[in-house]
């Protein structure tokens, strides 16, 4: 039997840290009464139109900008239809045509293996509310408060090929937003989650096998459990002579197996077009420049400086910038004590 190859491709939703919603005042706070920070535009009523909030931009740009990405000067957003009772306009502003942000990577390194993991794309978007099943009372109940609290999308290329691999990737991703200040990336409360596209191969293989998508997954252990499910699952299929369909399934972290939502056949017709609210972005190079002069210093660089100027292994180094409280915490006690290694 020739041996399989995994691959991997995600599609990373992350909330940004903006004060207030994406295209109104409201505010964005975790949690909160259900539907309190809801108004009449975040609530979709008719008549009302979006205002861009400025820092949504910034923020993406800083992302792309930190992740090598290419900046696309003259960019929009686009109407995403699709009824269900979290989206109460019956449409989602994202952007399919012009995303802000292209062709960026991300490098990664896994048992002292070095690799670059292709960004395909970071778009701007707006959050849905969220649905609560009330099996006592036997009915679902909708809370609005997430509606609208700005995402930015960032979508990898397939080129990951195990769990150890999307798990560094994740765990870089994180720590650069999180020392951009793009975003808290909290998973436990959903401003980081993913949807992973697995698809499994012969070994020297080169087209690409059919993908099954896992939605929404909010934590490293149950993105492993569900790669190593998956790909076997697909591997057992093609070896009796089945074929994967391309489909939509849900993790069920319980009993640890995934299950379909929906196939091919039932995929969803968006109907993409461009938003007539919202006028179309001209980011100018001055601008674009003063993002990239205004980025704080990243954890390579910091690590790089940590061994140069302070003489620290590679090793402490790296542990020290693992994290941006940890290194800003560090620094400080630098400043006082003068003694970098102690
Ligand atoms: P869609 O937008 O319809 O979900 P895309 O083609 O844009 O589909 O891909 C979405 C994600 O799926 C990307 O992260 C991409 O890397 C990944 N992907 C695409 N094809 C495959 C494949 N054959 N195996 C694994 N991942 C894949
Ligand atoms: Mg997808
Ligand atoms: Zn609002």
């Amino acid at each position: 039997m020739r041996e399989y190859e995994t691959v991997i491709g995600l599609e990373v939703h992350c909330e940004l840290a903006t004060k207030t919603k994406i295209f109104c005042g409201c505010t964005t706070e975790f949690g909160g009464e259900p539907n309190t920070h809801v108004c009449p535009v975040c609530a979709g009523m008719p008549g009302t139109l979006p205002v861009l909030n400025k820092q949504v931009v910034a923020y993406a740009l800083s992302a792309g900008v930190a992740l090598n990405c290419d900046i696309t000067q003259h960019c929009k957003f686009d109407r995403k239809n699709y009824f269900y009772p979290d989206l109460p306009k019956a449409y989602q502003i994202s952007q399919l045509y012009l995303p802000i942000c292209r062709n960026g990577h991300v490098d990664i390194e896994v048992d002292g293996v070095k690799k670059s993991i292709g960004i395909h794309e970071i778009h701007m978007e707006e959050d849905a509310g969220k649905l609560i099943h009330d099996e006592w009372e036997d009915c679902t109940i909708v809370d609005y408060n997430r509606c609208g609290v700005p995402l930015i999308e960032i979508v990898s290329e397939p080129d990951m090929r195990s769990a150890d691999e999307v798990i560094a990737y994740l765990e870089k991703l994180r720590m650069i937003l999180q020392y951009l200040g793009v975003s808290d990336c909290k998973m436990q409360e959903g401003s980081l989650r993913a949807d992973v596209n697995v698809s499994v191969r012969k070994k020297g293989e080169t087209k690409l096998g059919t993908r099954t998508e896992m939605k929404n997954m909010n934590s490293f252990r149950s993105i492993v459990r569900a790669i190593e499910y998956e790909a076997n699952r697909q591997i057992e299929l093609i070896e009796e002579g089945g074929v994967v369909e391309q489909s939509t399934l849900r993790w069920d972290d319980v009993s640890g197996r995934t299950f379909s939502m929906r196939d091919k056949e039932d995929a969803q017709d968006y109907r993409y077009f461009p938003d007539p609210d919202l006028v179309a972005i001209r980011l100018s190079e001055e601008y674009i420049e003063g993002i990239k002069n205004s980025l704080p210093e990243l954890p390579e660089s910091r690590k790089a400086r940590y061994m140069d100027e302070f003489g620290l292994s590679e090793k402490d180094s790296r542990l020290l910038t693992s994290s941006k409280y940890l290194s800003d915490l560090f620094e400080g006690a630098e400043e006082i004590c003068k003694n970098p290694k102690a």
